[in-house]
């Protein structure tokens, strides 16, 4: 709405009007396109960065549980070579999937990189991350992808990590998770490590 006054004496004002529906909703189009992943729908590497940094700050101010978790497919380049790019893009859409199914409402999965996930899982403990994550590893595991060249089987590894006080930031946690899911890929893939040694 716009107010013009007409005139010196503010008395007289002429309204106009526009309806800005299709601008706004065509804004909003732009701003989902720019958070989202286009293969996987879910966050992208910068959105999810954007809303975990948010959360890590919340859950230092409120003293609440934070954990995360790093998921990488293993040995993805080599279901690439086998089955070709287009069965690669539909097991990391059937990755995203497994991974909501086992998600509720205010967790976070984002797209950090070619076949590498991250989750957020506030007002979550570090054993409550580690039980999700391996039921996740054992979801992915138990499954076959239909592709266009046939089922394709595949698995996946998670390093998970808590808020505590060894963690100064969300880098730090992230960071530490990473290391996890390093533990995890030596530990021979398809498994779960959890930071500092805790809990395997
Ligand atoms: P590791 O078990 O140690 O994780 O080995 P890896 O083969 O999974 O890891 P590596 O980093 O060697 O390979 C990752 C591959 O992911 C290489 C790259 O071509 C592939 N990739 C990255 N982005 C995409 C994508 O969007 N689609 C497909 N199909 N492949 C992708
Ligand atoms: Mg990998
Ligand atoms: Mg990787």
């Amino acid at each position: 709405m716009r107010i013009t006054p007409v005139g010196d004496d503010q008395r007289r004002i002429v309204v106009s009007h526009e309806d800005i529906t299709k601008h706004k909703r065509a804004q909003e189009a732009l701003l989902r396109l720019a958070h989202t992943d286009p293969l996987t729908g879910v966050a992208n590497r910068r959105r999810f960065f954007e809303l975990a940094h948010h959360e890590f700050e919340r859950a230092v101010r409120y003293k609440s549980a934070l954990t995360v978790l790093m998921a990488d497919i293993d040995h993805f380049k080599a279901i690439n070579d086998c089955y070709g790019h287009a069965a690669g893009d539909v097991v990391l859409r059937s990755f995203v999937g497994v991974a909501g199914e086992a998600l509720r409402g205010p967790d976070l999965v984002g797209r950090l990189g070619g076949e590498e996930f991250a989750v957020l899982l506030p007002h979550t403990t570090l054993g409550g991350g580690h039980a999700l994550a391996q039921r996740i590893v054992e979801r992915v595991a138990a499954l076959q992808v239909a592709t266009c060249v046939g089922l394709v089987c595949y698995t996946v590894s998670v390093g998970v990590s808590t808020l505590d006080d060894r963690i100064a930031s969300f880098d730090d946690l992230l960071r530490a998770a990473d290391d996890a899911l390093y533990r995890a890929k030596g530990a021979g893939r398809n498994t779960v490590s959890s930071a500092f040694g805790e809990f395997c």
